[in-house]
């Protein structure tokens, strides 16, 4: 399932370590270095957008970034 990049996004207000987080031109980004993989994010996600990297154990996501030109 794809991101919703959702406003006042459920998996960021969850994510204890900061790990998801709004840009200012509203993509909701995502750092792996910072995620500890505690999952939190996939319970908030209404979408289903979220899942875990088997390589990593970190929480991973589509970022949907369409640039034009
Ligand atoms: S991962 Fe889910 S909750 Fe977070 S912004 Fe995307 S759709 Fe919304």
């Amino acid at each position: 399932m794809r991101c919703n990049h959702c406003k006042d996004a459920p998996c960021v207000d969850i994510c204890p370590t900061e790990a998801l987080f709004t840009r200012e031109d509203g993509i909701v980004d995502f750092d792996k270095d910072r995620c500890i993989g505690c999952k939190s994010c996939m319970q908030a996600c209404p979408y289903d957008a979220l899942y875990i990297d088997p390589e990593t154990s970190t929480a991973a996501k589509c970022n949907y970034i369409v640039r034009i030109g």
